[in-house]
């Protein structure tokens, strides 16, 4: 033997190694004995490495194959066992009661959506969802904004360039109905809208509106009153009153304002409605003519009126909810309890 290793050697070799792969009892073990006996720094690989005649050489390698099917044999035995484990252990009880599985829920705004939503399809009403990036033309112009109107600023409204901008409203899907159709139209548009203002308990720089339009002959101060009460009563129930006071807005004339009584005291006086008994919920009014014109609707022939109210407002009050915030931040802790 002119290798380092003696025939002796390899005999002790050969049964502590048999001994380790017959004592490793999992799948770490077997694999640090295969890195101990057979690894490129084993006693055998360097041995091997040195090995100068025949006769040591054929004597190592045999020991290394020996010693690689006793550590595969073992592998597989272990890989067996562990196999037998989790078929007799881990057993489907299939009496046992499953593991309960929280279903989600609509988000408080997507339900006062379709509460509104449904109140209106009932009324014949097309429901429409819009573009979010409007023009300058269609967010304001067509809506007989004044040239000097606070909205049309940059402090107020987020400009994309000097005349694309984050709708401020939905408004601009009236005219784009209008401009599409003839009357008679009856429809109610739904979506995002965009402000600059800064986040706090009322405020947040985006929220949801509804906005309604109808167009059609001989349409009244009454009929959109009475509109408005149904879409009311549906969100805030049947007992709730509601009152219209006059106001100004750039596309209706004459404009109203709808309250409704409070639904969290009831009328008797709380935060939400400043001790007053009465929230006030968008506005709304009778078409412009002048918005007509601008979209070529015979103001002679044709009246309309129109409305539009914060849906994150309507949820507020729905669920009692004092500040608009938990709306946009998504904590689920809030959010599980609708
Ligand atoms: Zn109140």
């Amino acid at each position: 033997m002119l290798t380092s290793l003696t025939l002796m050697d390899v005999q002790n070799l050969e049964n502590g190694a048999l001994a380790a792969v017959a004592g490793a009892d999992s799948a770490d073990e077997i694999e640090r004995v295969r890195v101990e006996y057979l690894g490129r720094k084993s006693e055998l690989k360097l041995a091997l490495r040195d090995v100068r005649d025949r006769e040591s050489g054929m004597a190592l390698n045999t020991l290394r194959e020996r010693l690689e099917t006793a550590i595969d044999g073992r592998e597989q035995e272990l890989r067996r066992a562990e196999l037998d484990r989790q078929l007799t252990q881990d057993v489907l009880d299939v009496t046992l009661p499953g593991e309960e599985r929280r279903l989600g829920s609509l988000h408080p705004t997507t339900l006062t959506r379709r509460i509104v939503e449904d109140a209106f399809l009932g009324l014949g009403y097309e429901v429409i969802d819009d573009r979010e990036v409007e023009t300058v033309h269609y967010n304001f112009d067509q809506l007989a904004f004044p040239p000097a109107h606070p909205s049309r600023s940059h402090r107020d409204t987020f400009f994309i360039d000097p005349v694309r901008l984050l709708r401020t409203e939905t408004s601009p899907s009236q005219i784009h109905v209008m401009e599409g159709k003839k009357p008679p139209i009856y429809m109610v548009s739904l979506g995002r809208v965009y402000r600059r203002d800064a986040p706090d308990a009322t405020h947040f720089p985006i929220f949801h509106q509804f906005e309604g339009l109808a167009v059609d002959r001989d349409i009244k101060l009454a009929d959109l009153k009475g509109t408005l009460r149904h879409v009311m009563r549906a969100l805030f129930g049947d007992e709730r009153q509601v009152r219209f006071r006059t106001h100004y807005f750039p596309f209706t004339e004459p404009s109203i304002e709808p309250d409704v009584s409070c639904p969290i005291c009831d009328m008797r006086g709380c935060r939400m409605c400043k001790y007053t008994g009465w929230i006030e919920l968008g506005g709304a009014g009778m078409v412009n003519p002048q918005v007509f014109v601008n979209v070529g609707i015979d103001p002679e022939e044709w009246t309309g009126f129109a409305f539009g109210c914060g849906i994150e407002r309507a949820a507020q009050l729905r669920h009692g909810i004092s500040e608009i915030r938990p709306f946009w931040e998504n904590d689920l802790r809030v959010l599980r309890q609708f």
